[in-house]
């Protein structure tokens, strides 16, 4: 007999053992699941996963980056309940729909100086693909078929499908693959980790400016576009660096004729502490994608948004001069009104204003952690904090991982890097139990 879904007949033991049977889980050994179990999640309130037996798990990762203003959120429930009582789909090719065209006209409000036309996929990595197309195809229309190649940031994360993963610089997503791609050339990170003994941030930034005009000077005759993760490099490890870097890239990509495109997946819709960390450095790119927190963390949405002169590269009665990409999903009216949702919460809520406060709260609580002996490296921007710890455990991401299911924390640390990126919707209590919580699990895996 096939088990009900139901709350009272479910647990959480046959969840995963029907969950590993037959669900291939993403990013995972699967065999590493012998020794740490799936976690089982029942429903979701607020900043809290709580699973069959009635435990409850802080989301300090926001879902995977994605969770803005909490779990079941009656505001962002209430916008999507109404669209599914109007239209659940419909296709945008030939087609069009409220919600779309509301959302683009308030991106288009909101987003940098002339970044009037959005382009819509469904996963963060499809936005990549869009805007590497959308560059390289704007060039041939534009008489310059050699323009084909792209730079990214040593260490940079654009998504895993082969054209994203072309541009992503970790190794462990990509040599596997190493055969399928064309590998695209790395410039260095300005991540102020490496900066020199007595160097500050922006100096460091200032240098590594300088190797990325070396690097266009020779080869901007063959490139597209340069992609960039503006002020944090998530997948990295949350690298932070100054804006000053890209104030100069966006110098340095119009002198060079090559694109510039910010990668907004992760950082855009106020992680950052404004709403496009582009707005950081007074710089508009050529493309600015989002996903992630668009929705709310609801709905698979993403987009390009991109200026009037690439869009007019490709408007002429020729066909084949047109963009002809597309997704089954692209502009989905749910996801559309979920971001509509997002944004009026963003509005009403004076949201950016809050999380100030909150940020510096948390900077003041986390203080202990900050200057505990085995941690290097503290560093916040907006609502994103890091830290690496010193550990005496090579596994020190799967035990802390356990360790913080254990108190009450989803914590889900990159190799040493551990880091908080919690819904914008945490209260004080939270922010505490947090940071004390941490600094125990830190003692212990020291
Ligand atoms: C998550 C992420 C992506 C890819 O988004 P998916 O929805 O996972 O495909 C791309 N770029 C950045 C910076 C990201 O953080």
């Amino acid at each position: 007999m096939i088990p009900r879904m139901s709350d009272s007949t479910q647990n959480n033991a046959d969840l995963l053992a029907r969950s590993l049977a037959a669900v291939w889980h993403p990013c995972s050994q699967m065999k590493h699941y012998e020794n740490y179990p799936l976690v089982p999640i029942a429903r979701g309130q607020g900043v809290w996963l709580y699973d069959f037996d009635g435990r409850r798990y802080l989301d300090t990762v926001s879902s995977w980056w994605v969770n803005l203003f909490g779990h079941c959120n009656p505001r962002i429930n209430a916008a999507i309940t109404d669209q599914l009582g109007k239209l659940e789909h419909v296709m945008l090719a030939g087609f069009t729909h409220e919600p779309v065209v509301q959302l683009s006209e308030r991106l288009r409000e909101l987003a940098p100086a002339g970044l009037g036309h959005c382009f819509y996929g469904s996963d963060g990595a499809s936005a990549t693909e869009i805007a590497l197309k959308m560059s390289a195809h704007y060039w041939r229309n534009s008489g310059k078929p050699q323009k084909t190649q792209f730079i990214s940031l040593q260490h940079s994360y654009h998504g895993e499908t082969l054209g994203a993963l072309s541009v992503t610089d970790v190794a462990l997503f990509r040599d596997a693959y190493g055969a399928l791609i064309t590998q695209q050339a790395t410039v260095p990170s300005p991540d102020w980790r490496a900066a020199g003994i007595g160097e500050s941030a922006e100096d460091f930034a200032l240098r590594c400016a300088a190797q990325l005009e070396a690097h266009l000077q020779r080869h901007h005759e063959h490139l597209a576009a340069f992609i960039v993760e503006p002020l944090v490099q998530g997948a990295a490890g949350m690298a932070m660096y100054h804006p000053s870097y890209l104030r100069r890239a966006r110098e340095l990509c119009s002198q060079y004729d090559v694109h510039l495109i910010a990668d907004e997946i992760a950082v855009g819709m106020g992680r950052t502490g404004t709403l496009f960390a582009c707005e950081q450095a007074g710089i508009a790119p050529d493309f600015l994608l989002l996903s992630k927190g668009i929705t709310g963390g609801y709905l698979p949405l993403s987009l390009a948004m991109t200026t009037d002169d690439i869009y007019h590269a490709f408007y002429a009665d020729e066909t084949a001069r047109g963009f002809l990409h597309s997704h089954s999903y692209t502009g989905n009216p749910l996801a559309c009104r979920a971001a509509l949702a997002t944004l009026d919460i963003f509005a009403e809520d004076d949201v950016l204003n809050a999380n100030r406060g909150k940020a510096s709260h948390f900077n003041r609580i986390a203080a202990p952690l900050r200057d505990h002996p085995a941690v290097r490296n503290f560093r916040n921007t907006g609502m994103i904090w890091a830290f690496e710890v010193e550990s005496r455990h090579a596994d020190f991401a799967r035990r802390c991982f356990a360790l913080g299911l254990q108190n009450e924390l989803l914590l889900r640390p990159i190799g040493n890097t551990v880091y908080f990126m919690p819904p914008y919707a945490i209260g004080e209590d939270e922010m505490s139990m947090l940071a004390d919580r941490t600094l125990n699990i830190v003692e212990q895996l020291q």
